[in-house]
């Protein structure tokens, strides 16, 4: 096997640690990235890859996950400044990095004056330096292979990819959310496209797969993989339930969030987990009414 190392990167997202993560590949010739960051992180992410000793020119390729503005949102504003890099990005996602006109609507919808402080400028990916990965694609980078493996439940245009020499998948956002020291897991269901059956099967997906760890975004390195997806599916689904309750009885939005922090936050008093940390990579406001449009959907409630 080649030499190849892995090395997180905190992209130290607003100022605060284990908020963002990026994982940075390198054998020498060429580099990685796996997940880039919002534009708003993108020079820190630029020094510390050359901190790394890794010369802009020798980055080669920019996997994103999926689209979301903190996994993907500097993916433009990065081609234009490293020069040999080309984008991969799932096919649902893929036209909206082209024109991300959308994605801005969409995320200005959920994050409104905050969007330029949070993720800066969202610049267009020319067309011929994207590259868009299938289900079941294997692509060689860095001295190694990657597996692409279609997840959606988070959101429709995810993808995971595992090493397959080390058992390392890369998991976006679907294996959830957890911070370093901590057992807790809690499941990132913004909306508008958080889809409980599809995420459960994409979970079932990964069970089928030899992972030895989970490179998490938000935030690290885990090794108890079936522990830590029992929990993050036993929590997608007992959400669902005390949400459904709540969205029957008609509960306001502004009740339905505060209800969902306070039993959030009491399940990780009991896993003596600080909930301050989790709530910038999956806010409860986010998780609510992720909920709230699934279930209206799914109730014929809209
Ligand atoms: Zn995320």
């Amino acid at each position: 096997m080649p030499n190849t190392r892995t090395e997180l990167i905190d992209l130290q997202f607003l100022g605060y640690p284990l908020a963002i993560a990026a994982y940075l590949l390198d054998d020498g010739v060429e580099a990685a990235l796996v997940e880039v960051g919002p534009t708003s992180t993108a020079t820190t992410l630029l020094r510390e890859v050359q901190a790394r000793g890794v010369p802009l020119e020798r980055v080669r390729h920019l996997i994103v996950t999926h689209i979301h503005l903190d996994h993907a949102g500097a993916l433009g504003w990065l081609l234009q400044r490293l020069p040999n890099a080309v984008a991969y990005v799932h096919p649902v996602g893929a036209p909206h990095m082209v024109d991300p006109s959308r994605l801005i609507a969409s995320a200005s919808r959920l994050y409104g004056e905050m969007m330029e402080r949070l993720w800066g400028e969202v610049v267009p990916i020319p067309q011929e330096r994207l590259r868009i990965v299938r289900d079941g694609e294997r692509i060689e980078v860095a001295g190694r292979v990657l597996l692409a493996v279609d997840t959606p439940g988070h959101a429709r245009h995810h993808h995971a990819y595992l090493d397959e020499a080390t058992g390392t998948l890369f998991a976006g956002d679907v294996a959830g959310v957890r911070m370093p020291g901590t057992t807790y897991v809690r499941p990132p269901t913004p909306p508008p496209e958080l889809d409980v059956e599809a995420w459960q099967a994409s979970l079932a997906k990964l069970r089928a797969l030899p992972i030895q760890q989970l490179a998490l975004t938000h935030f690290g390195l885990y090794g108890d993989v079936e522990r830590h997806l029992n929990e993050l599916e036993a929590r997608l689904l007992n959400w669902a339930e005390f949400t459904r309750h709540l969205i029957e009885q008609g509960v306001p939005d502004g009740e339905l969030i505060q209800r969902m922090r306070d039993y959030g936050n009491e399940e990780m008093r009991q896993q003596a987990a600080d909930p301050s940390s989790y709530d910038l990579g999956a806010g409860y406001e986010l998780i609510a009414l992720g909920y709230a449009r699934y279930w209206r959907k799914k109730l014929g409630l809209t």
